[in-house]
């Protein structure tokens, strides 16, 4: 479905934000979750929405000093992260123009900043992995599959780093849902043998919900089946 400005109209809110970085004022549209309708949720897990998919609009970018995150973690910023966002990342932020209607480019355009910044104020693995994933998401949207599955890559190298040494929930994710993420871009990296480790650990789990248990039991068939066919 095209995305229109009636749609956006209808489900997206012109909000005043305050920088923690810089104090600036600016307006950033958000997501107002009730006006969606959840239609399904794809094998990597992004979940479509009509008539808006929320991707398009969860990265908060300061207009004045760059700082960006998305919309969860932008005021949890320490006033040492902030100096260090106000000396690596503002002398060479440039404020671009997001239009109302936004596309996967620009879209794309933000979460990068947002991992730039993740990566510089020191963020968990854990965020840095889910940023990665949401990167990965508008990749495979753009029809993008090389980059989907470098962002895939990354994606899995921050959830298994948060896995030992973080405490779930992660970015509001539990240890199944976090767990199958791993598993299905492992699988997109064709390494089967991992992937089937990570689905097991899924379905024996009792903790795992019927859910995530239901997909691991689909990619576990699906990898058994290109393992016999190989
Ligand atoms: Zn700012």
């Amino acid at each position: 479905m095209d995305l229109t400005e009636e749609s956006v109209d209808k489900c997206v809110l012109h909000k005043s934000f305050i920088c923690n970085v810089c104090g600036g004022e600016f307006k950033e549209r958000i997501i107002r979750q009730t006006k969606l309708k959840f239609i399904s949720s794809d094998t990597d897990l992004h979940p479509n929405f009509e008539p808006v998919d929320p991707l398009l609009y969860d990265v908060l970018v300061c207009p004045h000093c760059g700082y960006s995150a998305l919309n969860m973690f932008f005021n949890k910023v320490t006033s040492k992260q902030a100096a260090v966002i106000k000396r690596e990342i503002t002398p060479k932020f440039a404020a671009r123009n997001y239009s109302k209607v936004m596309t996967f480019a620009q879209a794309l355009d933000k979460y990068m900043l947002a991992l730039i910044t993740a990566i510089i104020r020191g963020s968990k693995k854990g965020e840095l992995g889910y940023i990665c994933t949401k990167i990965a998401w508008v990749y495979r949207l753009m029809g993008k599959d090389e980059r989907y599955k470098v962002f895939a890559a990354k994606a899995v190298t921050g959830f298994e780093a948060a896995y030992e040494q973080e405490d779930f929930p992660i970015c509001q994710m539990d240890e199944a849902t976090l767990g199958y993420l791993v598993a299905y871009f492992k699988f997109v990296e064709e390494k089967y043998d991992d992937s089937l480790k990570w689905v097991s650990r899924i379905i024996t789990n009792r903790n795992s919900s019927e859910r995530v248990k239901e997909k691991s039991r689909e990619l576990k068939s699906v990898i058994q089946e290109k393992l016999r066919g190989k």
